[in-house]
C-alpha cells in the first residue's frame, strides 16, 4: 500500500491535506507532537473517507525519535511505501530583530529546516528504491519576499525553498519531484490573532485563503499528473 506522511497532520493545513489525500487512495501518515486530541480527531476525518490511518508522535526538531519512529515504521511495513511526504509541520514566533529570543531563532529554524532535513533523510531512501517519490514542502510567501517581525521564519522558509531546489536536481532521474508550496494568509490556528478586515484589503482577492484551497494544490503536486512539475515554488496567496 502506498502511504502519505504529513508532518503536521493534526491540525490547520496539515489536517486538510490528510483529508485530501486519504480521498485520492493513499494511507495516511499524520504526525503531530503535543497535540494528540486534534490528531486522533484528524485520523478520525481519514478514516471517514474510507482510507486507512495511522498516527506517528514525533517533533520533527529532534533528529534522534523523528528518525527512529520513522524508520520503525518502514521496518514494521515491509510490504508498504511512504510515497509522498508533505513537510508541512511549522511554527511561527515572531518578534523585530532586536528583540528577538535566541530561542525563537532557534525553534523556528530547528523545526522548519532541521524537520525538512530530519524527516526527508529518514523516507528518501525508500522513495529511491520504489523509483516513484513525491516530496511537498510547506513553505511561506515570507520566506520569498521576507517580512518584518519575521527574520527567523523567513530565514527558515527561504532555506526550504533552497533545499527544495538542490534535491529536486539529485532526485529527479529517479521519479521523485520536490516542489514547495507557499501560500499566503490561511484560515488556521497559526493565523489566530490576525485580523482579516485589516489585511484583505491588500489581498486581490480580498479574503484570506482555507486549509482546503491549499491541500487542492498539495494533492496536485502529489498526482501522478505532475510528474513534469520539480524544483518549483508555488504561491497560493490569492494573489499577494
Ligand atoms: P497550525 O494550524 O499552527 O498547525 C501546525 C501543525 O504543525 C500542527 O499539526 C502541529 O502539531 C505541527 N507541529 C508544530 N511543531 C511541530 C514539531 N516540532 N513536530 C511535529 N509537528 C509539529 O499551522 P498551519 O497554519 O496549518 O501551518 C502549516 C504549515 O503552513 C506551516 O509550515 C506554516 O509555516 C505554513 N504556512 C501557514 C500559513 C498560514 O497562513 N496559516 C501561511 C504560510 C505558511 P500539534 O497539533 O501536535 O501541535
Amino acid at each position: 500500500m502506498k502511504y502519505a506522511l504529513v508532518t503536521g497532520g493534526s491540525r490547520g493545513i496539515g489536517r486538510a491535506v490528510c483529508c485530501k489525500l486519504a480521498a485520492h487512495g493513499y494511507g495516511i501518515l499524520i504526525n503531530y507532537t503535543k497535540n494528540q486530541e486534534a490528531a486522533e480527531e484528524t485520523r478520525k476525518l481519514v478514516e471517514e473517507t474510507g482510507a486507512v490511518a495511522g498516527l506517528l508522535c514525533f517533533d520533527v526538531a529532534n533528529r534522534e525519535t523523528c528518525q527512529a519512529s520513522i524508520t520503525n515504521w518502514i521496518e514494521e511495513h515491509p510490504n508498504d511505501q511512504i510515497a509522498v511526504l508533505v513537510n508541512n509541520a511549522g511554527v511561527r514566533m515572531d518578534n523585530l530583530m532586536m528583540w528577538m529570543k535566541d530561542s525563537e531563532w532557534d525553534e523556528v529554524l530547528n523545526i522548519s529546516v532541521g524537520g525538512f532535513y530530519n524527516v526527508t533523510k529518514a523516507v528518501l531512501p525508500g522513495m529511491i528504491s520504489a523509483k516513484w517519490g513525491r516530496i511537498i514542502n510547506m513553505v511561506s510567501l515570507s520566506g520569498i519576499k521576507g517580512l518584518p517581525g519575521q527574520t527567523n521564519y523567513s530565514a527558515a522558509k527561504a532555506a526550504v525553498i533552497g533545499a527544495t531546489k538542490a534535491l529536486a536536481q539529485e532526485v529527479g532521474r529517479r521519479g521523485i519531484t520536490v516542489n514547495a508550496v507557499a501560500p499566503g494568509f490561511i484560515k488556521t490556528d497559526m493565523t489566530e490573532g490576525i485580523d482579516e478586515k485589516e489585511f484583505k484589503s491588500i489581498i486581490p482577492v480580498k479574503r484570506f485563503g482555507t486549509p482546503e484551497e491549499v491541500a487542492a494544490l498539495v494533492n496536485f503536486l502529489a498526482s501522478a499528473e505532475s510528474s513534469y512539475i520539480t524544483g518549483e515554488v508555488v504561491t497560493i496567496s490569492g494573489g499577494l
